[in-house]
């Protein structure tokens, strides 16, 4: 990603966090290993206030195997850490891929 697109991100965030809390997560679970972020039920995870999770299926329009799609929010605090994990949240839900990020 480039610096600029992480640079207006990261205002995006700080300017969303002041308006809203909440954030819908969704990861891909199932056969299909097609699809990013996936879902790990071993992962700890303090984000998810509510802890309802729901879960649907289909099936994959790529390999044709069966794809759960699990769907929640998640809420973010307003503090340097906070908006530091709301990033990392943001480009995995739009990348797929997981990245890292520090507070100086
Ligand atoms: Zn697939």
């Amino acid at each position: 990603m480039e610096q600029t697109n992480v640079s207006s991100l990261v205002l995006q965030i700080i300017c969303n966090s002041v308006i809203s809390g909440l954030h819908k997560r969704i990861r891909y679970g199932g056969t299909c290993e097609c699809w990013l972020p996936r879902f790990n039920k071993s992962e700890t995870d303090d984000t998810n206030d509510n802890d309802k999770i729901i879960v649907t299926s289909d099936s994959c329009t790529k390999c044709k195997q069966d794809r759960l799609i699990h769907m929640d929010e998640v809420s973010f605090d307003h503090d340097v850490q906070s908006v530091t994990n709301e990033l990392r949240f943001r480009i995995e839900q739009r990348t797929g891929l997981t990245a890292s990020a520090g507070v100086c």
